[in-house]
This record gives C-alpha cells, structure tokens and sequence, in this order.
C-alpha cells in the first residue's frame, strides 16, 4: 500500500502557504487550502490540497473526511460559477504524490476534446503552449479573485 512520503511536494507547498510565500492560495478552508493549479491551460484549474497527510480518503476521521469532500464540493461550485464551465472535471489520483488532493477542472465546450479526461489534453511540458499556460500572478489575478470571492459567498450561505 502506498504511504505518505518523506519531502512530500504538498507538505512542502503546504508549508510556504503558511509562510505567506505560495502565490497562488485562494482560500484557507476547514480541512484545506484551495489554490490554483501549476497549469492554466484549463483557465481556472484549482486544487483542494489537503491539511492532514493522508494518503487514501478512509484514512481520514470521518467528520474530516465529509467536511473534506463538501469543501472539495463548494470549490468546485465556486470554480464553475467563476469561469461559467459547462462542465466540471472531480479528480483525486495522487499516484505521483501520496497526499490527498482534488484536481478540480472546469471544462468548456471549446477545449481540445471537450469529452475526454484532461491529462492527455495538456500541452507538452517545455514547450510554449506550457510556459504560456503557467500560473501568473499578474495575468490571474482577477481570475483567483472571482472564485475566491465566489467561495467565500457559497460558505457564508452553508
Ligand atoms: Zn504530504
């Protein structure tokens, strides 16, 4: 069974949010910390990176693991709302990185295959479509802001 693993790229992430030096935090929440993803290939890709270094969801204490699962759920509500998705894509892998996180994609009619899984979709790494695609700050500013301020009004309303 796979475990946790030592220098654990989420703990590291985890561990400059908290520092105040991870650029792209959109909310703390309950169990975690929503951020925007790497890629923006997919304009408002986001993650539920979660607090507790778990590697499978029954591993969390159950009112953790049901408070996880809503708050992957109003990210989720917020990220389609922020971008008018037609469609959300839900994904927890974590075969790279065993810590518990959700991939949350908005889809759009328009993407390269609109009915396909993302990973295939994604522009090779290195090459411009990638580092065009690459979190920035600046250009995604507005972007973070409209789910974060999306996120905020679905929890004051739960
Ligand atoms: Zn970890």
């Amino acid at each position: 069974m796979a475990t946790h693993q030592t220098n654990c790229d989420i703990c590291n992430r985890l561990a400059a949010i908290r520092e105040g030096k991870h650029p792209s935090v959109i909310a703390e929440l309950d169990t975690g910390f929503a951020v925007l993803g790497d890629s923006q290939f997919f304009r408002g890709y986001s993650l539920l990176l979660c607090k507790t270094p778990a590697t499978e969801l029954d591993e969390l204490p159950k009112p953790t693991r049901v408070r996880f699962l809503e708050e992957m759920s109003q990210l989720a509500e917020a990220v389609r709302k922020a971008t008018g998705a037609f469609k959300l894509n839900y994904e927890s892998l974590g075969n790279l990185v065993h810590h518990l996180h959700w991939h949350v994609f908005p889809r759009r009619e328009s993407d390269p295959d609109p009915k396909a899984p993302v990973w295939g979709q994604m522009p090779k790494p290195g090459s411009d479509a990638d580092t065009q695609s690459k979190f920035n700050p600046e250009r995604d500013r507005g972007l973070l802001e409209s789910i974060r301020a999306e996120l905020h009004a679905i929890r004051a309303r739960a």
